[in-house]
């Protein structure tokens, strides 16, 4: 597969239709280990809700997103339990809705030898006429300020650019919910506010879900609408509107070693 993960794309425009996402009671254990990562979770994201998911290190977060896009299966060898559901369809287990991951390390899922091709691989498995493909695939690649064309090699990339040519995979792919894991860990701060603008500029026009988990959590306060945290027991400790949180939860967060802005 590409570096981006998804299991459909849109064909164009605007998001039509419920694409709420529902998690119900969501266990996950690894074998070997005693406790849970996620321990009976519940979250509801509204259509169109943009959260900071935010946690210590080892918290679950990447596990968590894997959950949501339907990438962590039984076959990852733990006990999985409960439900996540898009719009009422069944996500776990059933990569079959329409929701985009960007992987935390994402230069080790490249297969494409090209930065055109690998950008193309989603719209492709997707279905999408050729046309369509290349115009998305230019248009993601300005988006993202990718800063090469479309025959360069990928294994001559960064591990910055390899991060924001898989964003580009998973833009061009116009899922209903964005699952970016940690998009800016290895951009300057320059890429960063590209990558913070093309998101930004793709959920407006889309009406995405955006879930993003990101360290630095300023890069994106600005952007989303609600700041959800996890600990290390696989629990949400707190959630609701990020000022709220940050406010309300300061010294909770800064227990857990989240970074707290200002
Ligand atoms: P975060 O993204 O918050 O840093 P992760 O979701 O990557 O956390 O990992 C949470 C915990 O689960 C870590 O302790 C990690 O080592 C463990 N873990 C993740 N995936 C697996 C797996 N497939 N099998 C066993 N342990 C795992
Ligand atoms: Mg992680």
């Amino acid at each position: 597969a590409g570096a981006g993960v998804s299991a459909g794309a849109r064909s164009s425009g605007a998001l039509e239709g419920d694409h709420e996402l529902v998690v119900r009671d969501l266990t996950w254990r690894p074998f070997g280990r005693r406790d849970p990562i996620l321990d009976h979770l519940d979250l509801d994201l509204a259509p169109g809700e943009r959260v900071l998911l935010a946690g210590p290190s080892g918290s679950g977060k990447s596990t968590l997103l894997r959950a949501l896009a339907g990438v962590l299966t039984s076959t990852d060898s733990g006990e999985l339990s409960g439900s996540v559901a898009l719009g009422g369809h069944p996500v776990l287990d059933h990569p079959t809705g329409e929701v985009g991951l960007l992987l935390q390390d994402p230069a080790d899922a490249m297969v494409a030898g090209t930065v055109g091709r690998e950008v193309a691989f989603g719209p492709e498995n997707a279905g999408l006429a050729r046309e369509q493909i290349w115009e998305r695939v230019e248009e993601s690649l300005r988006l993202v300020g990718f800063p090469y064309g479309i025959d360069h090699e990928v294994r001559a990339l960064s591990g910055g650019e390899a991060q924001r040519l898989a964003l580009a995979g998973v833009l061009a792919l116009r899922p209903a919910v964005l699952l970016l894991d940690e998009p800016c860990s290895m951009l300057d701060p320059a890429s960063a506010a590209t990558v913070r603008d093309a998101v930004a500029g793709a959920v407006a026009q889309s009406g995405a879900t955006l879930v993003v988990v990101e360290h630095q959590l300023s890069h994106w306060t600005d952007l989303v609408d609600r700041l959800v945290v996890l600990d290390y027991q696989g629990h949400v400790v707190a959630d609701g509107p990020v000022a709220d949180v940050l406010t309300a939860e300061r010294d909770r967060l800064l227990e857990l070693g989240v970074w707290v802005p200002g």
